[in-house]
C-alpha cells in the first residue's frame, strides 16, 4: 500500500521526497519504538540526517543550505512523520525559525547565525509561547528593554522546541506598549549561552517522545542591539507570515501519521481472525478503512493545493489554516479509528499505532491550536 505516492507531489518536489523515504526507512523507522520508549534525544539520528543532507536544508544555497521550498519541505515532512513523529518533529525543528533571519535578518546575522546552521554545525529554534499564553500572540509578556547598546529579556518560554539543545533562538518579546496590540512585538536572535538565558526539559511527554522542549527563564538576559531581527514592532506581522508556511508542512505531519495509522490498520484486519474469518472481511471494517482512506485522499489533496496556494502567497493565510486544520484532524480520525480496529493489542507499548495514536494529539495544538485556525479560516474566508 502506497499512500505517500508522488503524483500529487510537483515534480520538482519528488527528488527530495525519495531521499527522505529512502532516510527514513534506513534510519528512522527502525529506531523508532527505541526512542519512543527512552525518551532521549536522537542525536544519532540527527547526525545521519546532516550527513544525508536532510537537515536544515530550507534555508538558501547562498548561506550554504539547499534552499529547499515549501513544496519540498512538505514532501519531507510527510515521509519522515510516516516514518516517526517524534524523530520526524527533532529533524525538522533544527533550522525552525531560521527562515525569518533568512527573510528579515542582516547580511551579518546570516553569516553569523544562519550559515552554522545551514552547514550543519548548530542547530536553532523558535521561542513564542509561554506558560500562561500561547494562543494569543498579541498577549505574550515576556519583554526586551533597550539598555545602551544592548536590549535586556525578562520572562518565560514554554514549549520551546531545542531550548535546552540549539545554539541560539529567534524570540518573540514585547518592545512596546501601543493601542495596537499588535505592533508591540519583536522578534530577537538569542544565543542559548547568554547571559541571564536558562532552560530545562519540560516533563515527559505522552507523544512525540524523541522531540525535546523545553521551559526557558530569561532574567536580565543582555543580548547585543544587533541581534533585533528585522524591524522593532513588526515580530507579529513577520511571524503571521512565517506560520503560513509552517503550517503547510504541519499539515504534513498529519498526513505522515495518517499514513501510518491507516498501514497499520490495514495490515493488522487483513490476517486477524474472527467469528470464523478474516477480519477484514466484515463490511463494517471495510467501511472503517474506507472512510479512513477517503479522508486521507481529500486531505491530501487540499493540503498539497494550499501548498501551491502558499508558496504563489495567494491567500496564503487561509489555504494554510485550512490545509493544518484538516489533515492533523484526519490525522487523529484515522489514529482513532486504527486504534479500534486492533482491538486489544491496540493499547500495547510497543505497537507502531499507540505511538501514531499519541503522536497525532500533538499537530492539532501546536503552530497554533486547531480552534484559532478556524478562526482564520472564517475570519478570510469572506473576501
Ligand atoms: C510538542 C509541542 C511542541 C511545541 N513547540 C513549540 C516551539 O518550538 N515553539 C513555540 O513557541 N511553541 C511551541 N509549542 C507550543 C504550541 O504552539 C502551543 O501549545 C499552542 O499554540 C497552544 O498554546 P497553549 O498550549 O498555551 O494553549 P492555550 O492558548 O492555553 O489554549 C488552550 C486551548 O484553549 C482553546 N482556545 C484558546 N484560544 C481559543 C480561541 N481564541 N478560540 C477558541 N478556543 C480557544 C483551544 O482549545 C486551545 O487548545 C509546542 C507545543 C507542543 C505540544
Amino acid at each position: 500500500m502506497e499512500l505517500l505516492d508522488e503524483g500529487v507531489v510537483p515534480e520538482h518536489a519528488r527528488a527530495v521526497k525519495a531521499e527522505a523515504r529512502e532516510f527514513a526507512d534506513e534510519h528512522i523507522a527502525p529506531v523508532a519504538e527505541a526512542y519512543h520508549n527512552s525518551g532521549e534525544y536522537p542525536w544519532d539520528v540527527l547526525e545521519a540526517g546532516m550527513d544525508a543532507g536532510l537537515v536544515a536544508q530550507d534555508i538558501g544555497e547562498e548561506y550554504g543550505g539547499r534552499g529547499l521550498g515549501l513544496e519540498e519541505s512538505l514532501a519531507v515532512a510527510e515521509e519522515f512523520y510516516r516514518a516517526d513523529a517524534g524523530i520526524g518533529l527533532t529533524l525538522m525543528l533544527a533550522s525552525f525559525g531560521a527562515s525569518i533571519v533568512e527573510e528579515h535578518g542582516t547580511e551579518d546575522q546570516k553569516e553569523e547565525y544562519l550559515r552554522p546552521v545551514a552547514e550543519n554545525g548548530q542547530i536553532t529554534g523558535l521561542a513564542v509561547s509561554e506558560p500562561q499564553t500561547g494562543s494569543d500572540l498579541a498577549g505574550m509578556t515576556t519583554r526586551a528593554e533597550k539598555d545602551g547598546d544592548e536590549w535586556v529579556l525578562d520572562g518565560e518560554k514554554y514549549w520551546i522546541g531545542n531550548a535546552v539543545e540549539a545554539d541560539w533562538l529567534t524570540l518573540y518579546a514585547k518592545t512596546g506598549d501601543g493601542e495596537d496590540r499588535y505592533g508591540n512585538y519583536s522578534l530577537f536572535i538569542v544565543p542559548t549561552d547568554a547571559p541571564g538565558y536558562e532552560a530545562e526539559h519540560i516533563p515527559e511527554k505522552i507523544g512525540m517522545r524523541a522531540s525535546k522542549q523545553g521551559h526557558v527563564v530569561l532574567d536580565g538576559c543582555r543580548i547585543p542591539e544587533e541581534n533585533l531581527v528585522g524591524a522593532e514592532g513588526a515580530g507579529f506581522y513577520v511571524l503571521a507570515e512565517f506560520f503560513n508556511h509552517g503550517r503547510v508542512v504541519v499539515g504534513g505531519h498529519g498526513l505522515g501519521l495518517a499514513a501510518a495509522a491507516i498501514e497499520e490498520a490495514w495490515e493488522f484486519t487483513h490476517g486477524r481472525q474472527a467469528f470464523g474469518r478474516d477480519v477484514s472481511e466484515f463490511q463494517a471494517v471495510q467501511h472503517d478503512l474506507a472512510n479512513m482512506r477517503t479522508e486521507f485522499e481529500a486531505a491530501r489533496a487540499l493540503n498539497w493545493r494550499a501548498a501551491e496556494r502558499v508558496a504563489t502567497e495567494d491567500r496564503a493565510g487561509l489555504w494554510a489554516a485550512m490545509a493544518k486544520t484538516k489533515s492533523t484532524e484526519v490525522a487523529t480520525f484515522c489514529a482513532e479509528r486504527a486504534m479500534q480496529l486492533h482491538g486489544g493489542r491496540s493499547i500495547l507499548q510497543d505497537r507502531r499505532v499507540s505511538r501514531v495514536y499519541r503522536d497525532a494529539r500533538i499537530p492539532v495544538i501546536y503552530e497554533g491550536a486547531n480552534e484559532i485556525q478556524r478562526n482564520l479560516i472564517y475570519r478570510q474566508s469572506g473576501n
